[in-house]
């Protein structure tokens, strides 16, 4: 089956598959004035598909004005250095995560954890370095396509953010929450402190949206926030007490 470049999410939001139909996801949120904001890069080798995924969309990287990154690791990171190169715009980051994507490696992964503390360990997960030209912080509504809200979701990483869309009541969720197989947290195994990320999680089921994208996984374009909220209600059930 022929993948599509890129899926249309919301009105002027779209996603751009970077591995698989679904498994890697970046998207591009378009302006009124032509101009594109990217919200995540992929892996290093990701640019031919967002390159792609643009012209789909009748966009060449020209007409890339922002880069966003909802956190420094390869997976979403891992192409910002050459995007950056290839468009000329900035790349904004949550403070928080800024010095690991300017130094090309992931935060360390949770240390509580086994698992994290043998990838802890590992000389992996390295990125080509980018430079940041804006550190957000939690509430920051950025001028993007009618207005993008930073949602602090720490945990997955330090500076983990998720991403409103307010005009078109679309959730960008970056990795606080997955969509593989259903609506899930964050890995533990992938997250810097994995029980900060769990209870960061629920700030997404207070928010208002009506559809959700997600950077691992397909969209839900109907229904988004009662499907994350009931996930979120069976997952304090099923985690309590731990
Ligand atoms: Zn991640």
């Amino acid at each position: 089956m022929a993948r599509p470049p890129a899926v249309a999410v919301a009105p002027g939001v779209f996603r751009i598959p970077t591995i698989g139909s679904s498994a890697t996801n970046s998207f591009a949120l378009l302006d009124d004035d032509g101009s594109v904001t990217l919200v995540d890069t992929g892996l290093q080798s990701a640019p031919a598909r967002i390159v792609a995924g643009l012209a789909a969309l009748g966009k060449h990287p020209s007409d890339v004005q922002r880069i966003v990154l909802t956190h420094a690791h390869p997976d979403h990171a891992g192409g910002a250095a050459e995007v950056a190169g290839r468009t000329g715009a900035p790349v904004a980051v949550h403070a928080d995560d800024a010095g690991f994507a300017e130094a090309g490696a992931p935060p360390p992964s949770d240390p509580s954890i086994a698992a994290g503390r043998i990838f802890a360990r590992l000389p992996g997960g390295h990125f080509p370095p980018v430079p940041v030209g804006e550190r957000l912080i939690d509430g920051q509504v950025l001028d993007v396509a009618g207005g993008l809200r930073v949602v602090a979701t720490p945990g997955h990483s330090p500076g983990h953010i998720s991403l409103l869309h307010e005009p078109s009541r679309t959730l960008i969720t970056g990795d606080a929450i997955f969509n593989v197989l259903g609506v899930r947290y964050s890995p533990r195994m992938l997250c810097s402190d994995f029980r900060m990320s769990r209870r960061t999680a629920h700030v997404l089921g207070e928010l208002e949206y009506e559809r959700a994208g997600f950077t691992h996984g397909p969209e839900i374009v109907d229904g988004a926030r009662e499907t994350v909220r009931l996930f979120l209600a069976k997952a304090v059930r099923r985690d309590t007490p731990e």
